[in-house]
């Protein structure tokens, strides 16, 4: 994945530029890399992508405010992620009033107040895969490489399904704008319908002979391998989207997206709780009472911890940043650690003897009970 352009330079403005300026800036490259202008353009796509991109941040007080400080970085979250961005449909769906008060230029438009009437673009549909991450990867973050089989452009017609890619001309029905205009005469005077030309289904051109290696379809199916760059703090069950990277679309138009689905590998020691981690340590009663250490793992290897003399079953050790990094980069969880102890069972006669001599010991008598509430409120809390 190559680095990220400087918002400013994609979109050819200043700093200092104010909104209305980075406004024009962004119509004018929308408008050049339109998919309806561009159809089966990846450069196109990816340049209208990017300028989307640019402007959703530049035109946000807040997040222009976070960029101008912090670049890329200062977006945060997921953003690094494969496109990092928007996907096609975000961008219509945001940004679709840009394209409003150009309803009326030639074939194209149509994105505007009224909803997207005009020729139809293909969108090839989202591709999910599910990838299997440790809690040791969650920590740090990881790059995998999955291998995915999808539909991609059938270099041999350059996804237009046409042989050559040129045995295609425009449709007569329709003229290339892929819909009809009809005009009813009713009794609240003439009414004007557009529907999709039913000639070529809406894309505005026949295609003459079939590409013979996808049949005229424009796609193939293909076996790729995807880099993913899986940020630290990701959680079970998350959803990462790199847009523009699922399926193409049938005979040119605007590929789908790669959904992938977060699925966390249990650890054998940890558990997880949010972007904390929780571990049981068990010692002997007696190193209860007179204090001693414990191995603890972590997910950086493990770590000795002291355990003061006296301590209470069911204490809670805090180790600070031992935790997993939050996904926003909003620090790092700890690692708690409860202490319990084990109470032994199966004794021998002569193991029962010691303990009954330890029972009619007078420090043994639990006397000391002025916490036993707040003491009884963290075993209730912990573990539940
Ligand atoms: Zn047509
Ligand atoms: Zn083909």
């Amino acid at each position: 994945m190559a680095e990220k352009r400087d918002y400013y330079e994609v979109l050819g403005v200043a700093k200092n530029a104010d909104a209305a300026e980075i406004k024009k800036a962004y119509r004018k490259l929308a408008l050049q890399y339109h998919p309806d202008r561009n159809p089966g353009d990846k450069e196109a796509e990816e340049k209208f992508k990017e300028a989307a991109e640019a402007y959703d941040v530049l035109s946000n007080e807040e997040k222009r405010r976070r960029y101008d400080q912090f670049g890329h970085a200062g977006l945060g979250g997921a953003g690094g992620f494969g496109g990092g961005g928007m996907s096609m449909d975000d961008i219509f769906a945001h940004f679709g009033d840009i394209f409003g008060s150009f309803g009326g230029f030639g074939g194209f438009g149509g994105f505007g107040g009224g909803g997207r009437s005009a020729r139809r673009v293909n969108r090839g549909t989202n591709l999910r895969v599910k990838v299997k991450i440790s809690l040791e990867e969650v920590a740090s973050g990881v790059e995998k490489k999955i291998k995915v089989k999808k539909y991609v452009a059938d270099t041999h017609c350059h996804g237009t399904g046409a042989k050559d890619g040129k045995s295609f001309s425009t449709c007569s029905t329709c003229h290339g704008t892929g819909q009809i205009t009809r005009v009813q005469n009713t009794i609240l005077g003439a009414m004007q319908t557009t529907s999709t030309c039913p000639t070529c289904e809406g894309e505005g051109k026949i295609i003459d002979e079939k590409c013979p290696h996808c049949n005229g379809e424009g796609v193939m199916l293909s076996e790729e391998v995807i880099t993913l760059n899986i940020p630290a703090g990701v959680s079970d069950g998350m959803q990462l989207s790199l847009s523009g990277k699922g399926n193409a679309a049938r005979r040119g138009g605007v590929n789908g997206d790669l959904i992938v689905l977060i699925e966390e590998i249990e650890h054998p020691d940890l558990v997880r709780d949010g972007n904390d981690l929780l571990y049981n340590t068990f010692i002997s009663f007696p190193e209860a009472v007179l204090g001693t250490s414990a191995e603890i793992p972590t997910l950086e290897g493990k770590v000795k911890v002291k355990i003061e003399a006296g301590t209470q079953p069911g204490k809670i050790l805090r180790l600070k940043g031992k935790g997993i990094p939050d996904i926003n980069g909003y620090g790092k969880g700890d690692l708690l650690v409860k202490v319990n102890v084990w109470i032994p069972k199966n004794l021998s006669k002569e193991d029962k003897k010691i303990m009954e001599e330890l029972k009619d010991a007078s420090f043994m008598k639990p006397t000391n009970l002025e916490n036993k509430k707040g003491f009884f409120r963290k075993m209730k809390d912990f573990f539940e």
